[in-house]
């Protein structure tokens, strides 16, 4: 018996029936004995129908409003959640971000959470109450409505957990856990009974659609003990952990990600102070660059290439295009049809020849690699989108990650 924390993503809580079977899963451990946490998502693709919605009305609204208006999508699943459980005869109550403490900074659309300011969450759990949180949304300090970014229910998660000093966080959405590749390109990928933090932090952040790599930051920084599961199927999920007990294995998993642009400024000059000249205006604009790449010096020009969120595309483009009277390219080129593929595993620093296993997949599929980047524990490589899941399930079963 102890405080959980419970996350149900979007399919977890689509319609009635899904509603319902939440609500089960919520009192099965409530009747346990335990103090339970809920966080919801909003319901389905309602945060996407929310943001057809306001581009009917105005494509370029403000971010206030925009967070004033995607924080209803989890209102509505936070208050049928209660109802449901109302329903079934257990003492519940809902919560909105602001009203379960949920501190941000000013950062509409992407905001981070500062403080959860736990008092009334507590309160409500000292009466024996299933206490419901939407997540994805908190407060900024002018008492303003924020959201944490696409996906970000999960942080809050995290967040209410370290907060309190949950014993458990559960993220239950519509797969079983965290396999070695997207099941849905590789049909035969493992599930993992286990990942790291790190791990787990590097997949996310490599496009692998799990976990809000926010929360898996959290959950390290506090030490939250994590898993994620299935809300279908009542199966043991994944641990998210600091240290591995089961096998070492070489690669943890692959993560593809097409939410990225390639630029190139070509022929730049060859100078000290380039580097630092195009990404400091580049981050004055908040735009974030990942993939870096700058040619070796030949008469006196260098070609310096990088990538982008796609978002981030239109505006990193009219930045450079504005400056490059100070920047000197010759010309800027830019291409979206580039995915990353990349791989990610603690037992790699041990091993010298992952990379060359990794781009020996890639040539045996004839795949031709445009950038290279590397972490500790990570490989990430720009290819051609048109080759990306095929690229994958080439490395996949180089490395033979299959069941
Ligand atoms: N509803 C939000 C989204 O669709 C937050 C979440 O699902 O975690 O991004
Ligand atoms: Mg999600």
């Amino acid at each position: 018996m102890g405080l959980i924390v419970q996350k149900f993503g979007g399919s977890s809580v689509a319609n009635a029936e899904r509603v319902f079977n939440v609500a089960s899963r919520v009192i099965d451990t409530y009747d346990a004995g335990n103090d339970v946490v809920v966080v919801v998502s909003a319901q389905g693709d309602t945060t996407d129908d929310l943001i057809e919605k306001a581009k009917e009305i105005n494509d370029r609204a403000s971010k206030r409003e925009m967070d004033v208006l995607l924080s209803a999508g989890e209102q509505i699943s936070m208050s049928l959640l209660a109802m449901a459980i109302e329903k079934l005869g257990r003492p519940v109550v809902s919560l909105t971000g602001w009203q379960a403490g949920m501190n941000t900074d000013i950062n509409y659309s992407r905001a981070r959470i500062k403080r959860v300011v736990g008092e009334r969450i507590q309160l409500e759990l000292d009466k024996r109450k299933i206490v419901i949180v939407a997540g994805f949304q908190g407060i900024n300090k002018y008492d303003d409505i924020t959201t944490l970014g696409r996906g970000g229910s999960d942080t809050s998660a995290v967040a209410i957990a370290a907060a309190l000093g949950a014993d458990l966080c559960q993220i239950y959405t519509d797969v079983r856990g965290v396999y070695t590749a997207d099941p849905r390109i590789v049909p035969e990928a493992t599930m993992l009974s286990e990942i790291t933090y790190d791990e787990m932090l590097e997949l996310a952040s490599a496009g692998a659609n799990v976990l809000h790599n926010r929360s898996v930051e959290l959950a390290k920084k506090f030490n939250v003990n994590m898993e994620v599961l299935s809300s279908f199927e009542k199966v043991p999920g994944t641990i998210v952990k600091e240290e591995n007990t089961v096998e070492k294995m070489l690669i943890r998993g692959i993560a593809r990600d097409n939410d990225v642009a390639r630029i190139s400024l070509v022929n730049v000059k060859d100078a000290p102070g380039k580097a630092f000249q195009i990404f400091s205006i580049l981050a004055k604009k908040k735009v974030n660059v990942d993939v870096i790449l700058q040619s070796i010096g030949r008469d006196g020009n260098k070609d310096i290439s990088f990538t982008v969120a796609t978002n981030d595309l239109e505006v990193a483009l009219n930045t450079l295009n504005a400056n490059n009277s100070i920047i000197g390219a010759e010309t800027i080129v830019h291409d979206d049809n580039v995915s990353k593929v990349s791989i990610v595993g603690a037992g790699m620093t041990a091993d010298p020849g992952v990379a060359a296993t990794m781009f020996e997949a890639l040539y045996d599929a004839d795949i031709n690699i445009q950038m290279i980047s590397t972490s500790e524990i990570r490989i990430s490589v720009l290819i051609d989108r048109k080759d990306a899941e095929k690229a994958v399930k080439a490395i996949h079963k180089k490395f033979e990650l299959h069941d």
